[in-house]
């Protein structure tokens, strides 16, 4: 069966001032494909599925539907030749119906529109009412009247920007159906998604994207998941893990005195911890939601109340010392909830990499020497790939990813002995989690040990020399070598099971 072509890009380029987003993107689509699009938060992926859809204009380079050059590219004529784009997030009128939301638009009679839309959604199994306000519908029943307005208007060229990111289980399954079934009729689709094992299970083709160009791009069959994941890492940071995975082995225990230690340690929300980090070790506290890891972090951080024990760090006893104090003997912590606690949205980068630093400066000097700032700036932004037009790019404008990576970035600014990082990667896309990743490592590579506090199983699997499971506000067991694993730290989590005493 020969496959039509149905888009063809080539060669495309984009830039946003100075920022250069699209470097020469060729791309071609075919009918029944689903091509997977995946890449870091930045890469450029809705830059140029806004081009195909000609809400931005592209630089240079050429675009073809159906063989035919696009000789204007809006909109309308994006749409006019079957092209359809169900954004990031869906864009309904909330105080519209269903119905008026999917047949908006077009110059036609409203009973033979509302058949055709029956059909539809017959074919598709979705079931959704008609009279039903927008505002009333979940994420998932906006994506299904964004996908129903574009089959509505007979699209060919499905663009789904990351639709499954907001979507429960049965959901991505009711999805996934509809995308086959669309497949089956020959309409080709764009898939965004940062979830590589969707690619496996919903993809025909799939394209890496990386800093605005396509460095691999073939039928799914041809790749592995290990291949994807190292297409979407820099090729600098692909040797490094190699050389990390050696420190790893080395890390000896040993004779060696730990750089952090709690000797049953008590507060609110946890009872009896003691543990010990050595220096350049990451240390996994794993656990669920609600075990009481944050608690334990925020009160060796000087912000809650110490009921009992000991906190020593790097021979210095900290107990109940205050947030300044503990700082300057060496721990930093970065919390979970970076957009409360740990950013200042309207700050600038440079401000935002060097305020932990302020905190430390000697009453009265307020202001960093400004060429100083700039230079620990530059330093952060090259060590962590900060993806930035400036340094006075404002980082809220950053994507989550590069929001963590300054945050990352600032707790260095008092050259810690321990950095507590409480859920480093919750919420940021398979990519730039790559890059906390090497960042974590780095940091540990130059000595810093790490506290990592992950409800991600699979994070603290991959990252820590060591593992304590939380349960309860109580630590309940400790593992290494290959015993680390997601099975056992999950029923030592739960509660199941635990293979250390619980120290009172
Ligand atoms: P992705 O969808 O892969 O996460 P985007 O295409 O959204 O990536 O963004 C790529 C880059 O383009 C980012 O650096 C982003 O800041 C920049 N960018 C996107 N849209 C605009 C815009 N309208 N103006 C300026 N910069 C933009
Ligand atoms: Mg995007």
């Amino acid at each position: 069966m020969p496959e039509k072509e149905l888009l063809s890009l080539r060669d495309i380029y984009k830039s946003f001032g100075l920022n250069a987003v699209l470097k020469g993107i060729s791309l071609e689509l075919k009918e029944g494909e689903v091509l997977a699009l995946i890449g870091g938060n930045g890469a450029g992926k809705s830059t140029l599925m806004k081009i195909i859809m000609g809400i931005y204009q592209h630089d240079s380079g050429e675009i073809y539907v159906r063989g035919e050059k696009v000789t204007s590219n809006k909109t309308s004529t994006a749409l006019a030749s079957g092209i359809y784009m169900v954004p990031q997030e869906p864009l309904l009128f909330p105080n519209m119906t269903v119905e008026e939301n999917i047949t908006i638009g077009f110059d036609r009679k409203k009973s033979e529109l509302r058949r055709e839309l029956l059909d539809l959604m017959k074919e598709s199994g979705w079931k959704l009412e008609l009279s039903r306000k927008a505002s009333s519908l979940s994420i998932a029943e906006q994506q299904m009247v964004e996908i129903l307005r574009g089959l509505l208007r007979q699209a060919k060229i499905l663009i789904l920007d990351e639709p499954t990111s907001a979507l429960t289980f049965d959901e991505v399954e009711s999805l996934f159906r509809s995308v086959n079934e669309l497949r089956a009729k020959g309409i080709g689709i764009i898939y965004i998604t940062h979830r590589l094992a969707e690619v496996f299970e919903i993809a025909t083709d799939v394209a890496i994207m990386r800093d605005g160009i396509i460095p691999m791009r073939g039928r799914v069959e041809e790749f592995t998941r290990e291949m994807l994941v190292k297409g979407l890492l820099p090729p600098d940071t692909q040797e490094k893990e190699q050389s990390l995975k050696e420190h790893l082995k080395k890390v000896e225990y040993e004779n060696v005195e730990p750089i952090f230690e709690l000797q049953n340690y008590s507060g609110y929300g946890f009872t009896g911890i003691s543990l010990k980090v050595y220096p350049g070790e990451i240390l996994g506290l794993a656990g669920v939601v609600g075990a009481g890891r944050t608690e334990l972090a925020t009160t060796v951080f000087g912000k809650d109340k110490v009921l009992g024990g000991k906190a020593i760090l790097n021979g210095k006893d900290i107990t109940g010392l205050s947030t300044k104090k503990v700082m300057e003997a060496g721990l930093n912590y970065v919390p979970e909830d970076r957009h409360y606690h740990g950013l200042f949205k309207i700050s600038d980068v440079a401000a935002n990499t060097s305020s932990a630093m302020l905190g430390e400066a000697p009453m009265g000097k307020f202001f960093l020497n400004a060429k100083e700032e700039h230079r620990m700036t530059q330093q952060y932004i090259d060590d962590f790939r900060i993806k930035v037009t400036g340094h006075s790019q404002t980082v809220g404008s950053l994507s989550g990813g590069n929001q963590q990576k300054v945050v990352i970035g600032r707790s260095l600014s008092t050259s810690p002995k321990l950095v507590i990082l409480d859920e480093p990667t919750r919420g940021i896309d398979a990519a730039a989690r790559g890059d906390v990743y090497s960042i974590i490592h780095e940091l540990r590579n130059e000595g810093v040990s790490i506290l990592l506090i992950s409800s991600d199983m699979e994070e603290i699997v991959e990252l820590s020399d060591r593992v304590m499971t939380v349960c309860q506000g109580r630590i309940n067991g400790e593992f290494s070598g290959d015993d680390i694993n997601q099975d056992n730290l999950m029923a030592a989590s739960f509660g199941i099971t635990g293979n250390a005493e619980v120290e009172a």
